[in-house]
């Protein structure tokens, strides 16, 4: 039967089908119909030549509201250089603080646009973005990444996370200001429970973040055992909590470097919990010495992605939301070089960050939303060996407009 499409993919190479090609016709934002031959016509044919499509990426985790803030920095410690000579004796933590007192949706916004164009030429179609949320910081980053989702709803979705990246106990006002984020329309209550002093106001950081969570009926992501200290207790009790108020499967975990230096049995023991709670880890390990016990918690059964992290901020220099580069820099830092391993290494820059971030249908099948990217590569492995941008990103079942992002890339201005 001759069907209409909106968009039809033609010799497509698919993960699940090797040596064989197939045909995609799209309608209506969902995949329609999926067959080695597709009779119809379409609004727009794309010939993929026997590469490789796929689902489109997915990051879940993006310090959004600090992109393209390293070059402040750096004028900053240069002033500081050469005012009273402060520069020198100054922390990475302290310099970030001081930009943050001079954060300005005004600028800010332009900022996230251009890291915004750049994931969506790079078939992003879905991110969870941290925005700083404390007594320097105020609101401003919070404005600015609501604005940017509203902007870029027809290109990617914007998942607000609302961050208490000072702390909640030890930052005066921040509980206040985490209030008014989740008022302001935050779709993620975010904590980072192990930078507070005391493991009572650990505790506490975790509860008062589940409150929020449960107050405003949103998931929770924290940034879990963060630091080389393998003492760090901070992700059980973010799991131990998701399970007590029922959140499980509504609670992600970031970072968790310190699980590098748990004793075996404790590690089990956590991935115990993992399991219980039905939660995912996100690592990004090109950001950081240290990472999350990657293949072995998926020899568990637990759902691990890959995050963006950072794009050139106080924290790292380089990122463009580029998530085939974040899963080449893995294979490396991970040491996850068989074919098995690099499949499992894209599962984690798609179906399982998608997984993780609580989107519904991530999957290439029928009936499923039409996320999906065109690569310039006919399998796994070359594609992370160029890991180049697709060739056509589809979102919502839309083809995503090349030029104008780059253009949005490059200005910053909508
Ligand atoms: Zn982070």
């Amino acid at each position: 039967m001759a069907q209409h499409f909106d968009i039809l993919i033609k010799r497509a190479a698919l993960r699940t089908q090797s040596g064989q090609l197939s045909e995609i016709g799209i309608r209506d934002g969902k995949i329609l119909a999926l067959a080695g031959y597709l009779e119809g016509d379409a609004t727009s044919t794309i010939d993929a030549q026997g590469n490789l499509v796929t689902e489109s990426f997915v990051n879940p985790h993006l310090h959004l509201c600090k992109a393209y803030t390293r070059q402040m920095m750096d004028e900053e410690a240069l002033t500081g250089y050469h005012a009273e000579g402060m520069g020198k004796a100054m922390t990475t933590i302290e310099l970030a603080a001081r930009v943050k007192e001079k954060y300005d949706e005004v600028w800010i916004i332009k900022n996230v646009r251009r890291a915004l164009a750049q994931a969506a030429m790079h078939g992003n179609t879905h991110i969870r973005a941290f925005a700083d949320v404390d007594p320097k910081a105020r609101l401003e980053g919070m404005k600015a990444l609501v604005r940017a989702r509203d902007e870029f709803k027809d290109v990617l979705e914007v998942q607000v996370c609302a961050f208490a990246q000072d702390g909640m106990v030890r930052e005066p006002g921040a509980s206040t200001l985490m209030h008014q984020a989740m008022e302001m329309g935050a779709d993620i209550a975010g904590g980072i429970p192990w930078i507070e002093y005391t493991e009572a106001d650990i505790q506490q950081h975790v509860r008062e973040i589940f409150d929020l969570a449960q107050k405003f009926n949103k998931d929770v992501s924290m940034l879990v055992d963060d630091a080389g200290d393998p003492g760090l207790r901070s992700l059980e009790a973010m799991a131990i909590e998701a399970i007590r108020r029922g959140w499980q499967g509504r609670a992600l975990a970031h970072h968790a470097r310190a699980m590098a230096l748990y004793a075996q049995p404790y590690f089990q023991k956590v991935a115990a919990l993992l399991k219980r709670a039905n939660m995912a880890v996100v690592t990004d390990p090109h950001t950081g010495p240290l990472h999350a016990r990657v293949k072995e918690l998926l020899e568990e059964g637990v759902t691990v992605c890959l995050g963006q992290d950072d794009i050139s901020d106080g924290y790292y220099p380089f990122g463009r939301n580029n998530m085939l580069e974040v899963a080449f820099l893995a294979a490396h830092l991970l040491w996850m070089t068989t074919n098995r391993e690099l499949e499992s290494l894209y599962d984690m820059i798609t179906v399982n960050a998608a997984r993780a971030m609580n989107i519904k249908e991530h999957a290439l099948k029928v009936g499923a939303q039409a996320n999906l990217v065109v690569l310039a590569a006919p399998n796994v492995l070359e594609a992370l060996r160029e890991h180049t941008a697709p060739v056509h990103v589809i979102s919502g079942g839309k083809l995503v407009d090349r030029a104008r992002m780059e253009s949005l890339a490059r200005t910053g201005e909508w």
